[in-house]
């Protein structure tokens, strides 16, 4: 994949590539590793994981490989599918106890006989990689950056932070309100000085909306959503959304073959905010681990 493509007026774009992202992480997360070795032990991640989804078994693959490759160790609980909520919290407690895990993932979503909200409070908020605790969320929204950040959000910021895009004063939209990805993202924008806009499918006029921004962030995971119509050529586009094409192919929500050369930078899918996503839960077990 070429990193520039020219762009609409004789202009180049730039793709905005997690893997460099990622590396740039990773070898923060080794030196940390290095010099934190003396402390007599290496941060440990402990991942509960309810019945076999095959996406979350595909996320726990690369999980496995990427902690292994730094030297992150790792334990997996994997619970049967029809274990009820004070069976999962009880399994949560034990991680939260252990004093060897420093970070604990538990996979969602759950299933619906489990009741969530008694799950997130039930995680300690210290060792809580994957941002689920309440209080960790409270964080995000009083700029508090003690805490831990939702991995995907956290993983856009970090795309737009490497690629050297200055936030301060710029018109942002976001087209997502969940709090796993819409709402949190718009906190850490405007913790940078953004003016934000939040878009959903309730918003009238959407393009108009996007056209006037500076920068776009999508996660509504229709493939091939947006054409070049929602943007104007200088504008810079995070694309969060994964779901497969009309062909089963893998896509984000802009379709790369209308939009590619038609804004200034693009992240795309594959290859953007999911490859940094991963890291960034290493980087927060690696925090929970130096807290400890
Ligand atoms: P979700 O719960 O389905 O939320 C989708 C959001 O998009 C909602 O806020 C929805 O608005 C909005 N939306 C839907 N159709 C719209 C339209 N026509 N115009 C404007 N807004 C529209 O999904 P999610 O869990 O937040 O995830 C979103 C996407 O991100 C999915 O593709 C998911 O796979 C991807 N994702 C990626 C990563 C990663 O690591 N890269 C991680 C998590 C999620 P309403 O609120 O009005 O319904």
């Amino acid at each position: 994949m070429k990193i520039f493509k020219m762009c609409e007026r004789g202009k180049l774009m730039k793709l905005l590539k997690g893997s460099e992202v990622s590396k740039d992480i990773k070898q923060g997360i080794r030196n940390r590793i290095k010099v934190l070795e003396d402390k007599g032990r290496q941060p440990h991640l402990g991942i509960i994981r309810v019945g076999s989804d095959p996406s979350d078994i595909s996320y726990e693959k690369s999980i496995l490989k990427n902690c292994s490759s730094l030297g992150i160790q790792t334990r997996v609980n994997e619970l049967k599918s029809d274990i009820d909520t004070a069976g999962l919290i009880e399994e949560i407690r034990k991680f939260n106890e252990d004093r060897a895990i420093s970070g604990i993932l538990v996979f969602r979503p759950l299933p619906k006989h489990i009741d969530e909200e008694r799950v997130r409070i039930a995680i300690n908020p210290a060792k809580d990689v994957d941002c689920m605790h309440p209080l960790n969320l409270e964080k995000i929204f009083e700029g508090d950056s003690t805490g831990f950040a939702p991995c995907t959000p956290k993983a856009a910021m970090e795309i737009l932070s490497y690629y050297g895009v200055d936030l301060a004063g710029k018109d942002v939209v976001v087209v997502n309100r969940t709090m796993v990805v819409g709402k949190p993202l718009s906190m850490m924008l405007l913790e940078k000085d953004a003016t934000v806009t939040i878009c959903h499918s309730r918003t009238k006029n959407l393009a108009d909306i996007t056209n006037r921004a500076d920068i776009v962030i999508t996660a509504l995971g229709k493939a091939k959503f947006f054409d070049d119509s929602f943007f104007k050529p200088d504008s810079i586009v995070i694309d969060i959304g994964i779901s497969l094409d009309s062909q089963g192919k893998l896509s984000g929500d802009v379709d790369m073959e209308k939009v590619e050369g038609r804004v200034k930078m693009l992240s795309p899918v594959p290859g953007g905010v999911g490859s940094v996503t991963t890291s960034i839960l290493m980087k927060q077990v690696v925090d929970a681990w130096e807290r400890i």
